[in-house]
């Protein structure tokens, strides 16, 4: 089957709007961590006008400049006119990516996420999903990453604590987000419509996503980007919003803590592009870490920078995803933190990989599972 054709963009480009304009400049995490006013909102939009206009071409040096970018929304969310700049980038690479001019680690990642979508359909055809017992369904995703893995049982195990059985969805498919960031439209349309078509067989009307990246790819990039529809009536919800208010409803409860570290609180990649309850992880870290204990980054909530796990960069840019995670050690350094609390197991792992100067890293569902003392009411609240 082929691709959808991708939305259609405005009368004027977004990066026609966007190339000479500076308000979203300091909002964007790479110009921060680079400092090079190359790697800046406007900078990529001018970059992109620029070869439309033939003053520049794509090549190797260009190229590798357009693929710098997080895509991690920052300058939409910041911008007045609610331009779509992430998009814009996002489609330049698929057709720079299309003519076969994008960096080589893109199409590594091309052939593992192709062999991925090949493997992937055997499987489903012979597994199907697991514990099927529920009309809450949980997005399980790749879970050839250990960390997923484990936030992943953490997660079932917590919700089944506070009376919400789920449905396994999506079991070892990547949503396809990091594809569709790369310009990989063709096999993020594949990896979209194997996850669609789990969703649609699973019997559920509630999807629970460990973090906002799957949120977001599941409520945006497959309609904005993709030009798939989401299932009608299933409904995509934050699983960590989901424990908060078991918590709220007395049916979690948290070993006291006791000599635990000061900690931040990290929002995970692609927050400030969602609608978020800031306060459901902040009330759950709370409980199982001490009501004093937390030291809040200066970028956070609908400001907050990604860890660097983010967009692909870690195989374009492994030295930009470095420093934006060695950005938020720092940050939390600062803020008189010894512990960096967040719930995507993506963050988590990257931000474990850098972790400095006596500051650790901690997975949120992990920790709530391994403090998780008893379910005191049968019910969750919901
Ligand atoms: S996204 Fe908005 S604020 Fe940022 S450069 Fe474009 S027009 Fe300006
Ligand atoms: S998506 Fe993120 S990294 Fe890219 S231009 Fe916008 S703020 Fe900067």
């Amino acid at each position: 089957m082929s691709a959808p054709a991708a939305p259609e963009a405005g009368a004027v480009p977004t990066t026609e709007n966007c190339r000479f304009c500076w308000m979203c400049r300091h909002a964007c995490p790479v110009g921060h961590v680079t400092h090079r006013e190359t790697y800046t909102p406007h900078a990529w939009a001018l970059e992109i006008e620029s070869v439309r206009r033939g003053q520049i071409v794509w090549d190797a040096s260009t190229v590798s400049v357009l693929y710098a970018c997080a895509d991690c929304g920052l300058c939409r969310a910041h911008c007045a006119t609610d331009q779509p700049l992430p998009d814009a980038i996002v489609a330049e690479r698929a057709a720079i990516t299309a003519a076969g001019a994008a960096p080589a680690a893109v199409y590594d990642v091309e052939r593992r996420l192709r062999r991925h979508v090949e493997s992937g359909a055997a499987a489903r055809s012979s597994n199907g999903p697991r514990r099927a017992s529920s009309t809450v369904g949980l997005f399980v995703g790749d879970i050839s990453d250990a960390a997923r893995a484990r936030a992943v049982e953490s997660t079932i195990a917590l919700l089944a604590a506070a009376g919400v059985p789920v449905t396994e969805v999506g079991a070892d498919r990547p949503t396809g987000r990091t594809a569709a960031s790369l310009g990989l439209r063709d096999v993020a349309v594949d990896l979209a419509r194997a996850v669609i078509d789990d969703v649609q067989s699973a019997g559920i009307d509630e999807l629970l996503v460990l973090a906002p990246g799957d949120r977001w790819a599941f409520e945006s990039v497959y309609a904005d980007r993709l030009g798939l529809e989401w299932p009608k009536g299933v409904r995509v919800t934050d699983a960590i919003v989901v424990l908060a208010r078991a918590l709220a409803a007395g049916a979690l409860s948290f070993g006291a803590p006791k000599d635990l570290p000061p900690y931040a609180y990290h929002d995970p990649c692609h927050t400030p592009r969602l609608a978020r309850d800031y306060a459901a992880p902040r009330a759950l870290a709370a409980a199982a870490l001490g009501p004093d204990a937390a030291r809040p980054f200066f970028w956070r909530e609908h400001r907050a920078h990604p860890c660097g796990a983010i967009g692909g960069l870690n195989v374009t840019h492994p030295d930009i995803a470095a420093r934006l995670a060695a950005a938020r050690v720092d940050d939390a350094r600062a803020a008189g933190a010894r512990w960096i609390v967040t719930e995507d197991p993506a963050c988590s792992a990257h931000l474990a990989a850098h972790a400095s100067g006596g500051v650790e890293v901690q997975n949120l569902f992990e920790l709530l599972h391994e403090r998780l003392v008893t379910s005191s009411r049968p019910t969750s609240g919901r």
